[in-house]
Order: C-alpha cells, then sequence, then structure tokens
C-alpha cells in the first residue's frame, strides 16, 4: 500500500503521465475500437489478496484501460456533444479528489457551500441569467430537471404528495416538444406523472417547438380535466441545437398557470456570448434553469448549473432534517442537502473556480465564438458542396448533414452514410455519431472540444470527402 512517500512519487510520475496524454492526445484513435468483453476478460476475476505495487496497476492501466477508452478530449472528438475538460479543471479535481470533503451541509466544510454560492452568482453574471435566481450544483441535467418537476408537483400539490403520496386522482400534464432530451421522459417517469403524461409537442421546420400545438394541447387537456403542470423548454436540442421560443413558451406557460423548466444543458454556455442572450428572452417567467459547465465550458464532469426562482419551493421539496445532521448554523447558511436529491456532495465547484479565473470571460467566449464560427464554416462547405446535404439549420455548434450524390434513392442513402460514418470512425482519425431527422439518416458534426482549431476541423472536412467518395 502506498505511503506518503510513495504516495508523492507516484504522483508525479502520473501528472507527468497526464500532460504527456494531453501533448499526444492526437495519436491515439478518437472511439475505442475494442469488441464487448474484450476488457472483461483481460481483468482478473478476483481482487488481489495482497497489495501490488503501483507499476503493474498503471502498465496495467497503459495496456488494458486505455485501448479501451475513447478520446472525448481529443481535437478531432465531433460525437455526440462537448464533455469538456481542461487544465485547471483537472488540477482543481486533483485537489477535490485529496480533500475527499462531504459538502452535504455548510458544517461539513463551509468553503465549499461558499464558494459554491458565489460561484452561482458569477455564472448567472456570465449568463445574463437574473441575478434574483438562487443556483446549485448538481451532478447532471437529468437530475437537475428531475428536481424541477417534482418542485413542480408540491408547489401545485401544496407539498400534498410529498406528505401523503398521490391520491389517483390527479391528472397532470407535461408539455415539451418531440426533439425534447430523453431525460425528460425518464424524470416524468420518475417522479410519478406517468410516460403518457408527457405531452410532446410538433416541431417547425427548424425543429424548434410549434407553440400554437403547445397552445392547443394545453386547452384540448383542460377540455378533458387533465392539469397542465409544467412545460420544459430546451434551449439546444440534442439532435440538431434547436432552440425553443422562450418567451413565447412562457407567455402560454402564465396564460395557464404553468411551471417552466428550461434545459439548456449544452447550450447554456453559448449565453455568454452577448449575441446570444436572445435565446433567454422571457427568462424572468421561468421557474428553474438548468446548463452543463461540464459539457461546453471547461469544467470537467460532473457540474450542472441549476437556477431557481424560488429557493423555498426547492428546499421545501427536499428538505430532512434527521437529529444526526442538526447543526446550530441550519437556516442562516446554505445547506445543500436541501436543494436536491442526493446527500453526501462532491466539492465541485472548486473547478469551476479555478476554470472561471483562469481562463476568464474573454478567453472563454473567444473560444465558442470560434468553435460556432467552425461550424459556420463547415455549414457553408457542405451548402456549397453539390454531393452533401445540410439537414437542419446550424443556430449553434453542430451541423446535420448527409451525403447526398445525385439521383440516389432515399433507402440507398440512409445506407451508404451510416457506411460512411463508419468508415470515418473505423479509422480512428475522427469521431462522429448520428442522429434521425425525418427518417433520413443524419450525421452530426459537432464541435466543442476545448483544444479543438481550426485545423482539425479542416483536416474532417477533408477526410470526409475523401471518404464519401471512396463510399459512393
Ligand atoms: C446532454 C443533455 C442532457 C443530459 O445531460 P446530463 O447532464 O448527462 O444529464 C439533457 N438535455 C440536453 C439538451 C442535453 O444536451
Amino acid at each position: 500500500m502506498l505511503d506518503n512517500k510513495g504516495f508523492r512519487k507516484f504522483a508525479h510520475q502520473v501528472v507527468d503521465w497526464m500532460a504527456d496524454y494531453y501533448e499526444n492526445i492526437e495519436k491515439y484513435p478518437v472511439k475505442s475500437g475494442v469488441k464487448p468483453g474484450e476488457i472483461f476478460s483481460l481483468l482478473p476475476d478476483a481482487p488481489p489478496v495482497q497489495g501490488e505495487p503501483m507499476e503493474n496497476i498503471l502498465k496495467d492501466f497503459e495496456e488494458i484501460i486505455i485501448p479501451g477508452i475513447t478520446h472525448w478530449q481529443s481535437p478531432d472528438f465531433f460525437a455526440y456533444f462537448p464533455a469538456n475538460s481542461s487544465y485547471p479543471s483537472v488540477l482543481a479535481e486533483m485537489l477535490t479528489a485529496t480533500l475527499g470533503a462531504q459538502c452535504m451541509v455548510w458544517e461539513t466544510s463551509p468553503a465549499a457551500a461558499e464558494l459554491e454560492e458565489k460561484m452561482m452568482q458569477w455564472l448567472m453574471h456570465l449568463t445574463g441569467l437574473p441575478t434574483s435566481f438562487d443556483g446549485v450544483i448538481q451532478d447532471t441535467a437529468s437530475t437537475a430537471t428531475l428536481t424541477s418537476l417534482l418542485t413542480a408537483r408540491e408547489q401545485y400539490t401544496r407539498f400534498a404528495i410529498n406528505d401523503k403520496g398521490f391520491s389517483g386522482t390527479e391528472k397532470f400534464r407535461i408539455y415539451a416538444s418531440e426533439e425534447t432530451h430523453s431525460s425528460i421522459e425518464k424524470a416524468v417517469k420518475i417522479a410519478g406523472f406517468g410516460k403518457e403524461n408527457l405531452v410532446k409537442c410538433a416541431v417547425k421546420e427548424d425543429f424548434s417547438m410549434d407553440t400554437d400545438f403547445l397552445k392547443e394541447a394545453i386547452r384540448y387537456d383542460l377540455s378533458r380535466g387533465y392539469r397542465p403542470l409544467a412545460v420544459v423548454a430546451t434551449l439546444g436540442t440534442t439532435s440538431t441545437t434547436a432552440i425553443d421560443p422562450l418567451k413565447e413558451i412562457t407567455k402560454i406557460a402564465k396564460e395557464y398557470g404553468l411551471w417552466v423548466h428550461v434545459d439548456a444543458a449544452l447550450a447554456g454556455s453559448a449565453l455568454i456570448l452577448p449575441e446570444y442572450r436572445f435565446m433567454i428572452e422571457g427568462i424572468e417567467e421561468v421557474d428553474t434553469f438548468v446548463f452543463n459547465a461540464h459539457k461546453w465550458l471547461f469544467t470537467n464532469f460532473d457540474c450542472s448549473a441549476y437556477f431557481v426562482k424560488n429557493k423555498e419551493a426547492l428546499i421545501r421539496t427536499f428538505e430532512i432534517l434527521p437529529e444526526y445532521l442538526k447543526t446550530r448554523t441550519h437556516g442562516r447558511v446554505n445547506d445543500y442537502r436541501d436543494w436536491g436529491i442526493q446527500l453526501g456532495r462532491r466539492f465541485r465547484a472548486l473547478k469551476l473556480w479555478f476554470v472561471l479565473r483562469n481562463f476568464g470571460k474573454q478567453k472563454m467566449q473567444e473560444i465558442i465564438r470560434e468553435h460556432i464560427r467552425l461550424a459556420q464554416m463547415i455549414r457553408q462547405n457542405v451548402e456549397e458542396s453539390p454531393d452533401f446535404e445540410l439537414l437542419a439549420p446550424v443556430p449553434l455548434n453542430t451541423v446535420c448533414f448527409r451525403y447526398h450524390p445525385s439521383g440516389t434513392d432515399e433507402e440507398t442513402l440512409n445506407k451508404i452514410n451510416q457506411q460512411l460514418l463508419d468508415k470515418l470512425n473505423r479509422s480512428g482519425k475522427i469521431y462522429f455519431t448520428h442522429t434521425r431527422l425525418h427518417g433520413k439518416f443524419t450525421i452530426r458534426f459537432m464541435i466543442g472540444q476545448t483544444y479543438t482549431r481550426e485545423e482539425h476541423v479542416r483536416k474532417a472536412w477533408s477526410e470526409i470527402t475523401r471518404t464519401a467518395r471512396e463510399t459512393g
């Protein structure tokens, strides 16, 4: 077992490995090519009885684990969504692990609670969210959305379901668009509303919510005795980064007394650019808002920033006070265990503090603006290439397209684009994922990695065009 002297030695060695990794990250195949079960079969069936030397463990880390890793921090990673890490974030994460503090209440680490409160204020400053909101760090947007819907449920029923459980007569309805993230449906299921009561509103041509549909759906539900409870607006949908019209949604919500939750998991980071503030027009009427600093704000997973208009409703929904958690400071400080689902909490504000200070607003704006510019460059390439087709507008950093040689039928197009994607990903040079838009197999080109630059994007585009010609 490591002692302090050994820890010092290997910590230096590990940090050297980390710096080498980032320096050489482009040499790794972006997407892991291992087969199911391959890693599992290389691991012994039982843990060792006697401790093993760190040398062996680190050797196996390189030889067994690394081949099974997909390199999300690679500047050639254009799949799914960005899951940014960065140098200052990693440094803070090492310190967090070293302190190993449980930050469930103020008293269990006052600095963690107070830094978290301040960091949430910094984020409100940076993003233009109303400074009258209160913020708390959640593990994921999924958890934040569930937290929001539970709070809506309790506020509407005057905390009756928390006390007595469902009576069986509630007929709540939750509204979101067809393009909403799967976490909304998960939250609706877990909160006890029933999946059938999630109404998925039609979208317009640009894949944003059709608010006429929303209004009609609410009216229809009312006429049948349902209780419209909440609407979830998405800023930056997962497939195409479509932006729901928040102002119109909040107007309708106000008219019918609905709770409004905003899921801006990815696109919230773009609010640090003044030119993207249009997305939160109507924000004063919003009850809760979430965005993931762990996506596009250079802070490694997990770090979801969750903001609420009425913190009393949130706390009343989640508060517990067993004898062993009673403190003398309760009520005068933020005890974040009452601001969400989990009791135990990591010290997540530290990495955000390191990142926001070390990057500074200007640098973060520069990088995000550059990602968006590069996405627009790819959009233009697609539009100007007769063999390629743009399949959705590009309001942010994600380009949805397909290879489309003329005279090819839909079925063949779906097939050759699947083949193109597989071939690109097998090359190890780049990594893309897909979606389906109106039944069309769509390749998504997402640009948002911390260290992605124009050269990476240009190289990716030429890889796409070259491979497409070989395929089709
Ligand atoms: C990524 C994403 C989520 C899920 O985020 P988690 O933090 O992984 O739960 C939800 N909604 C949108 C729009 C997303 O982009």
